[in-house]
């Protein structure tokens, strides 16, 4: 017997989510087998079980994978036409697992895990995916503890003028030192925080402290922090980032906002909305991780940009690939047509820096200029910064 569970995301209005649901719901019948049972625990989560008589774990991925196809393809409801992404957990009963409830967990953490990956996606659980859960709450309480006794720390990292090598801003990026976990990386504990809905808190901390780091920089040095999507959704960000500007008394000019595409991609203009709010602040926007999500261009057009961040992986790859340098000259031209700033992230050699100058990017960050390091421990010298104990690198270039 096998037990799934889908979720799919619903934005339009109640009139057209309920039309939504029943379709839903009908394709989800089809996608089954006659004496299968397909129930809706409520809000977008279903439920299906079944019999399967033999190769179950087949059965299963075959039923996934017809679940995915058929509930993806688009709706017609009234005048307009829908998609619905889904994620899917699957757990099965047998000799060792007899227990409804204990199912129901199994297939529940499967799909947590189907969520974690990214729409659309199924996933079968295995019991070490308990475990990992079980180590993310305890990160997730940890850090709870981490905020409250103000135990996190930020670092600065330079971004630097391509043709001059001066310094144009620093880039915060959250740090935490653990008792035992020793330095945790923010790429493991930012989704821990999201999930945990300590984002909000946490990013709002992040902004006060690099706001207040930053007033005691240079005046043409900005600040970027980087932004979670989830700071769009809850929390007041245009405030929160109007009230860290004030504490610190620093003018909003010097403030730069990183957000990734996924903050444009909601159905709502509710995100659109705040950036063009913050902007109007006068805070400048970047839009991070540039070539790694959907790239959908036509987004580019509908909020204020004035960067774009070539993800790090077209650099690493810029040497090999040829299509990789092409990608980073097509981007560095777009920012250009829209009158923005573009910026290399990840510049690790002397190499990569010559392509990127050739390619007219206007701005570069990397180990080869510097590394995330504690604001007491960069120095600013003239237009430039230097890491303190350390001769300057890359000046030669
Ligand atoms: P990101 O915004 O893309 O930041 C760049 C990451 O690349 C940083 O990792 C940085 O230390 C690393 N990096 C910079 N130059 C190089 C290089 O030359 N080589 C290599 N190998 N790595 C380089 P970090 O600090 O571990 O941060 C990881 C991610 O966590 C960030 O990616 C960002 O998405 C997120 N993050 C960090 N701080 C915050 C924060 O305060 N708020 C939010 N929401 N996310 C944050
Ligand atoms: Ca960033
Ligand atoms: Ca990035």
């Amino acid at each position: 017997t096998g037990v799934q569970t889908c979720a799919l995301p619903i934005s339009h209005g109640h009139a057209v989510g309920d039309a939504l649901l029943k379709q839903v719901s009908v394709r989800m019948r089809e996608a089954c087998g006659e004496s299968d049972i397909v129930a809706r625990l409520g809000g977008d989560e279903f439920a299906i079980i079944c019999r399967f008589q033999d190769e179950a774990f087949d059965s299963a991925t075959q039923l996934a994978e017809r679940l995915l196809s058929l509930v993806r393809a688009s709706y017609q409801i009234d005048e307009h036409i829908v998609q619905v992404g889904l994620s899917i957990g699957v757990a099965f009963m047998d000799g060792e697992v007899v227990d409804a409830d204990q199912i129901m967990r199994h297939a529940d953490i499967a799909l947590y895990k189907a969520k974690s990956e990214g729409r659309n996606r199924y996933r079968i659980f295995e019991p070490k995916m308990e475990e990992v859960i079980r180590t993310n709450r305890e990160i997730g309480a940890e850090l709870k503890r981490a905020l409250a006794c103000d135990e996190l720390d930020v670092f600065y990292q330079p971004v630097i003028d391509a043709a001059t090598l001066e310094v144009r801003g620093m880039e915060a990026l959250v740090r935490w030192p653990h008792k035992t976990r020793g330095m945790v990386s923010p790429g493991v504990f930012i989704p821990i925080a999201e999930e945990a809905g300590l984002i909000a808190q946490l990013g709002e901390w992040v902004m006060m402290r690099a706001c207040r780091d930053a007033a005691t920089w240079p005046p043409f040095v900005k600040v970027a922090v980087n932004v979670s999507p989830i700071q769009f959704s809850k929390g007041n960000l245009t405030a929160t980032v109007a009230r860290a500007l004030k504490e610190a008394k620093l003018p909003s000019s010097r403030l730069e906002l990183e957000v990734t595409e996924s903050v444009l991609l909601t159905s709502d203009d509710n995100n659109i909305q705040t950036l063009h709010e913050l902007h109007e602040m006068g805070v400048s926007i970047a839009l991070d991780d540039f070539g790694t999500g959907y790239s959908s261009l036509s987004y580019l057009t509908a909020f204020p940009l004035d960067k774009i961040k070539i993800d790090k992986s077209f650099i690493d790859r810029m040497g090999t690939h040829t299509g990789a340098l092409a990608i980073v000259s097509a981007t560095t031209n777009l920012a250009r047509a829209f009158n923005a700033i573009s910026t290399a992230e990840g510049v690790e050699t002397q190499e990569q820096f010559e392509m990127l100058r050739v390619a007219a990017v206007t701005q570069v960050q990397g180990y080869l200029f510097g590394k995330p390091m504690p604001a007491r421990e960069w120095e600013f010298d003239g237009r430039k910064v230097r890491a303190k104990n350390q001769p300057p690198r890359a000046a030669a270039a």
